[in-house]
């Protein structure tokens, strides 16, 4: 589907820059070479759609639904948030998750209320949790995995409880077999703050991720071509240069061997219900439940409709690439490829299966905007004092 503020147009046009993905790394980067240095681009996707894995869309229903997975906007860059508020308006939303355990809810990260709930105690200050969760954890003299992380802070019993079951049916792994920064992601509480992250901003976009790459890419420099591979494009255009933003091993035709990445699949439902659960995502860590959560999305967008829209994200070792899998051997394989990328200076390599990083929004638009300014410093690109974006709100 193309979307009527997205322009295509004749790619005899001549480009100064393909850009292969039109996710997050690739409309910034379209943005930033078409506003930022008056440079032509055309952005390609194999995907009939813009946006990447934060695309958007309304489904039968009307609402407003992630067709790959729940994506909540956080970060504690002010860079990045300004940079992204001139393509959008935010709902404020702090996101809530709950762990369905033992026939309770309760929330999840770990906090003094999971614990209170969960062991039926009535721990009542930040000390009382640290001292319970004290007695538990495990030392460990050097925490390496994402196992060692969790049952230091928290001991073995809420280890398998909450992550052991999640992260093998998660990454197809057991956590001692991943990297410690897997599991640090999620943070252990003696508060009872229940929200799933602390960061300064905190928000959504307000008509959605769909609608702000729309903005970003609506620009008299840009061309964008939907359902269309790199391989086929590169055959077409000549460039001066190009920024790959999919699966570094695919790009250099697997030469050492294929680099792993974890797939899902997602299974959307519409149920003629006002509410579903009582918070945007419920986790499933039993390994015994064959999905890792479900997302209710009207928690998300606010949107009030008699019917509401559910996803279950259920891990696969095949299909699309979604996760790069953090641990030391696939790290290896990417450092080869990664000084195959570095030698080819026709070619930037930005974005979360490019660089192979477990990346979140907010940190590939910063990766992209400190790689503009690269391309700038280096000379590939020049600052053409041109107008912002024409959809840039004032
Ligand atoms: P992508 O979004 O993957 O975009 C790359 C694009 O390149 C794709 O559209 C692909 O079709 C295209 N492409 C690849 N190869 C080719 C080719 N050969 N030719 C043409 N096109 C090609 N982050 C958060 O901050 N908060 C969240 O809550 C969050 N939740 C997530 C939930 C899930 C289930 C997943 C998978 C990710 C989540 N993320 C979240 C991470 C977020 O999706 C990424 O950080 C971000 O989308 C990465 O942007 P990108 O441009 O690097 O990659
Ligand atoms: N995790 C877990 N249980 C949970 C939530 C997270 O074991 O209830 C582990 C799991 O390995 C997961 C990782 O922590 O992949 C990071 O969680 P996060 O919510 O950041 O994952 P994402 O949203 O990126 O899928």
């Amino acid at each position: 589907m193309i979307r009527p503020a997205v322009r295509t147009a004749s790619r005899r046009k001549p480009f100064d820059v393909l850009i292969a993905g039109a996710g997050f790394a690739g409309a910034v980067l379209a943005e930033r070479l078409a506003a930022g240095s008056g440079s032509r681009v055309l952005v390609v996707d194999r995907r009939p759609h813009v946006g990447g894995n934060a695309y958007d869309h309304h489904d039968a229903a009307g609402i407003l639904v992630h067709r790959y997975g729940p994506h909540i906007f956080h970060t504690n860059s002010r860079e990045v948030f300004d940079y992204l508020s001139g393509f959008t308006d935010w709902r404020p939303y702090e996101h809530r998750v709950l762990a369905d355990v033992r026939g309770h809810h309760v929330p999840m990260p770990i906090n003094r209320t999971t614990l209170n709930r969960l062991f039926g105690l009535d721990l009542t200050t930040d000390a009382d949790a640290a001292a319970f969760l004290a007695a538990r954890a495990e030392p460990v003299d050097t925490i390496r995995s994402a196992e060692d992380v969790v049952v230091s802070a928290v001991g073995r019993e809420l280890y398998e409880l909450f992550f052991r079951g999640y992260t093998r049916k998660q990454w197809g792994l057991d956590p001692s077999e991943l990297d410690r920064s897997v599991t640090q992601r999620v943070p252990t509480r003696t508060s009872t703050d229940d929200r799933y992250f602390t960061d300064t901003f905190q928000a959504m976009p307000a008509a959605g991720y769909t609608a702000m790459f729309e903005r970003m890419l609506d620009h008299p420099n840009i061309t964008v071509e939907l359902g269309l591979d790199y391989a086929d494009a590169v055959r077409e255009v000549e460039v001066d240069h190009t920024v790959f933003t999919g699966p570094i091993d695919a790009f250099f035709e697997h030469r050492f061997g294929a680099l792993p990445y974890r797939s899902l699949e997602f299974r959307h439902e519409t149920h003629a219900r006002r509410r579903f659960q009582p918070v945007g995502v419920v986790n499933y860590p039993a390994e015994d439940v064959p999905y890792t959560r479900i997302t209710e999305y009207k928690h998300l967008t606010g949107q009030v409709s008699p019917s509401t829209s559910i996803t279950y994200e259920l891990p696969r070792a095949d299909g699309d690439p979604y996760y790069p899998i953090p641990r030391p051997e696939n790290q290896a394989l990417f450092k080869r490829y990664e000084a195959l990328a570095l030698a080819r200076q026709d070619v930037t390599f930005v974005g979360r299966l490019a660089t192979y990083r477990y990346y979140n929004m907010d940190q590939v638009v910063g990766q992209a905007l400190a790689t503009y300014r690269r391309l700038v410093e280096r000379g590939i690109v020049g600052t053409a004092p041109v107008a912002p974006s024409s959809a840039a709100l004032a």
